[in-house]
């Protein structure tokens, strides 16, 4: 077998044991003479796997019968819009913006503020190496939300503690959901494409308190309607059915691994000896404030950016993947999502050590 070590920021790795698992249930689907793909989704059978999915997902989070959690499509890049035709009913939306994401999401909110479903107010804009300090912060009296991405996946900029607003916390765990615990209650919309920390794409997992299920504009298309889909078990329509199973068996696997709380702790060391590398040589650099460096998306650059082909061509024979940066910022950037494993990212480190000693 030869499965590299993938450092891409999305789709991303998936842990091997589940791949090995799903290879072989593929077929033969626990003796049913079928694959999961190939079953109805209102079937005994699959909403079974359906249940067992959010039960799990209920448990690694600690979510409780107050939120409803959602299976949806469409990608987080849908969540933008439906966020305001769900919630923002007449109010104002406070948005804060820190990097790609966040700015992506408002751009689509004022969109629907510009045909009349309410207002936008950006909060603070964040300049993709830093968070704007709380003191900076605009928040509306009363706004119908407050939105922020706790991770920007691409500048790497991360807000590990919860915002302090009044307004219900509409949040983009994109690229950090599963992470590291978070306490649900804290929020009122938690939002991920599954394509990062989770498994395959096409799913997108809406976490939603129930109280806030009332508030959809008439214009909201009914596949987008939080209420609806509650009503429906999130199958209004057919769901993405594969990717909903494998997401499953990705929980089981992380509750097999002790939990969030256990990978939090292998997540912590994993950033700690990616940033430590960086910071204790001259030939690499991030810049990002220390404090807002997320442990998930590890943006850097080379001293000399001539040196990038080079060093892309390099890691890839080492069996090092997907490190160039996002377009936006350049560079490298190294995902270490969940299933990106210590030994990987040790792996990076000694060849980042070995390439400056080589090419500093
Ligand atoms: N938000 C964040 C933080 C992301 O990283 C991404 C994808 N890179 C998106 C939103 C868009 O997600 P999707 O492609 O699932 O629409």
């Amino acid at each position: 077998m030869n499965r590299f070590a993938n450092f891409c920021a999305g789709p991303a790795a998936m842990p091997t044991v589940v791949l090995e698992r799903a290879q072989r249930e593929l077929l033969d689907w626990q003796g049913k003479g079928s694959s999961v793909m190939e079953i109805s989704h209102r079937s005994a059978d699959y909403i079974e796997v359906a249940e067992r999915a959010e039960a799990n997902l209920r448990k690694l989070m600690g979510i409780s019968d107050d939120y409803a959690v959602l299976f949806l499509q469409g990608g987080a890049a849908l969540q933008f819009s439906a966020i305001p035709l769900n919630l923002m009913n007449g109010g104002t939306a406070d948005y804060l913006t820190t990097g790609a994401w966040s700015q992506k999401a408002i751009k689509e909110a004022e969109r629907y503020a510009a045909l009349g479903l309410g207002k936008v107010n950006l909060v603070a804009a964040g300049d993709g190496t830093d968070v704007p300090d709380v003191s900076e912060w605009q928040l509306s009296d009363n706004a119908a939300y407050f939105h922020y991405c706790p991770n920007e996946t691409i500048h790497g900029v991360q807000i590990f503690d919860t915002p302090k607003v009044n307004a219900p916390i509409v949040a983009d765990f994109s690229s950090c959901i599963l992470s590291e615990p978070v306490n649900v209650n804290d929020f009122g919309l938690i939002y991920a494409g599954a394509q990062k920390n989770i498994g395959p794409a096409g799913l997108t997992i809406v976490i939603v308190r129930k109280d806030l299920l009332d508030r959809a504009s008439a214009f909201c298309p009914n596949v987008m309607n939080y209420k609806n889909q509650f009503d429906n078990d999130s199958m209004l329509n057919t769901p993405a059915t594969f990717a909903w199973y494998l997401s499953g068996l990705v929980f089981e696997w992380l509750l097999e691994q002790g939990g969030v709380e256990a990978i939090a702790v292998q997540n912590r060391k994993k950033a700690a000896m990616l940033y430590e590398a960086i910071d204790g040589s001259d030939f690499y650099s991030n810049n990002v404030n220390p404090k807002h460096r997320s442990i998930m998306n590890v943006p850097f650059r080379l001293a000399d950016d001539g040196l990038d082909k080079l060093f892309l061509e390099e890691n890839k024979k080492a069996g090092l993947l997907n490190l160039k940066g996002h377009r936006v910022v350049g560079g490298m950037r190294a995902s270490i999502y969940n299933a990106i494993t210590p030994e990987q990212v040790a792996a990076l480190v000694a060849f980042m050590k070995e390439f400056e000693a080589r090419h500093g």
